[in-house]
């Protein structure tokens, strides 16, 4: 996430920030906004209020994004605004599966690096991208590997 973006939904959304947000990439700040708007409509902050909302915290890892919120520290609450936070948390990680990491245009497939390291949700343009820089990447490798057997 860019830093002017951290800083303008921790500002526009002070009651539900999270420091879990800022793992996400760039390409899925509109995912976390949105979620952020989301919640805010289920419960916005009473005047004065300044403290949490709705507890928020947010898991990144490998390709795929996942939200927690607490609908417990809503004080009484109603069945319609828990059924609102799923919504919301299912549309958040939906989201992030339908946008490249990068970019946030559509993905189309999960990207693995081939040394089984890291792994992204991307869309055309990014995976192709990846793998001609992991072909220069192998060819490096192999001429250096030549390399050796010549010493
Ligand atoms: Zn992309």
């Amino acid at each position: 996430m860019k830093k002017e973006d951290i800083k303008r939904l921790s500002d526009q959304y002070p009651h539900l920030w999270s420091y879990s947000l800022l793992t996400l990439p760039e390409g899925w700040t509109a995912a976390a906004e949105q979620l952020l708007a989301d919640l805010h409509a289920v419960n916005p902050p009473a005047e004065g209020y300044y403290g949490h909302t709705i507890p928020l915290h947010i898991l990144h890892d490998r390709g795929f994004a996942m939200a927690f919120a607490s609908v417990s520290d809503m004080g009484p609450g109603t069945p319609e605004q828990a059924h609102a936070v799923m919504t919301a948390v299912g549309r958040f990680r939906k989201a992030c599966c339908n946008a490249c990491e990068v970019c946030g245009q559509r993905s189309v497939s999960l990207y693995k690096e081939y040394t089984g390291g890291n792994q992204q949700m991307l869309c055309q343009a990014h995976i192709d991208e990846r793998l001609w820089k992991s072909n220069v990447d192998i060819r490096a490798d192999l001429i250096w590997q030549k390399g050796d057997d010549h010493d």
